[in-house]
């Protein structure tokens, strides 16, 4: 593809990164991205990925604000409550940018839907807030090798997982390699066990950064390990995550 010079001036802050530079910011434009949950999560992640350039972008949520929403989804407004979180997700990210190709899911992602879904895409961000979803949503992206980005949030204490069944080498570990099954009395969300925004917000953007570093095929993959982060503490631990379940057997 060619870059414009509109192009060039808009991503300038990027293209000026010796990692990144002009081949990198075509790769950022050309790729192909799904977001899977538009909440706490996919909200931040999303502001991120469509001013970094990505012009390819489908999200998937079957919920309307709440005005409880409002202090962690930072897509949304006090005018947007009671509207549905995809129409209002690409209203905005067009505004940021309106020659990004937007597809919208008015749905919760199923094991049978996802397929049709996810399947133009590269890069799959799980923002939803089940592990019941999550490994369903591990099961595809591992199965057709896509690049899952996944983040997990309770309270003050988020934890961030990249798996790279794209590339063989890697060997990527997956989200069952770490629960094999979905806890039996998950709570329903993470709204009533509470949540502080911040926690949203910074592993939501972290969600961003590590999808433009796979994109970029960034040596410094996080591949294979689990951030977690608790930000009562402010710590940031990163862990070992072993390619051990029975999928890999
Ligand atoms: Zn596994």
């Amino acid at each position: 593809m060619l870059i414009n010079k509109d192009q060039i001036q808009r991503y300038s802050g990027q293209i000026n990164l010796k990692k990144i530079s002009i081949e990198g910011q075509k790769k950022i434009i050309d790729s192909k991205i799904l977001i899977i949950g538009a909440g706490g999560l996919g909200t931040p992640a999303l502001t991120y990925l469509a001013r970094s350039g990505i012009e390819n972008i489908a999200i998937v949520d079957s919920d309307k604000i709440s005005l409880s929403n409002l202090h962690r989804q930072i897509l949304y407004d006090k005018k947007d409550v009671g509207k549905y979180k995809v129409d209002i997700s690409k209203k905005k990210i067009l505004q940021v940018n309106p020659k990004i190709k937007v597809k919208i899911y008015k749905k919760k992602i199923t094991k049978s839907n996802i397929k049709s879904i996810a399947k133009p895409y590269d890069i799959v961000l799980d923002g939803t807030d089940n592990f019941k979803s999550k490994l369903e949503i591990n099961d595809y992206c591992k199965k057709n090798k896509k690049i899952l980005i996944l983040g997990a949030i309770s309270r003050f204490v988020g934890q961030l997982f990249v798996f790279n069944f794209k590339n063989k080498k890697l060997n990527s570990p997956c989200l069952r390699c770490f629960m094999p099954k979905a806890p039996e009395n998950e709570h329903a969300d993470c709204q009533a066990e509470g949540i502080i925004g911040t926690v949203a917000g910074t592993i939501g953007t972290l969600m961003a950064n590590e999808a433009i570093k796979e994109i970029l095929s960034f040596p410094y993959s996080l591949c294979g390990k689990i951030l977690i982060l608790d930000l009562e503490k402010t710590i940031f631990r990163l862990i070992d995550l072993k390619n051990n379940c029975k999928n890999h057997k």
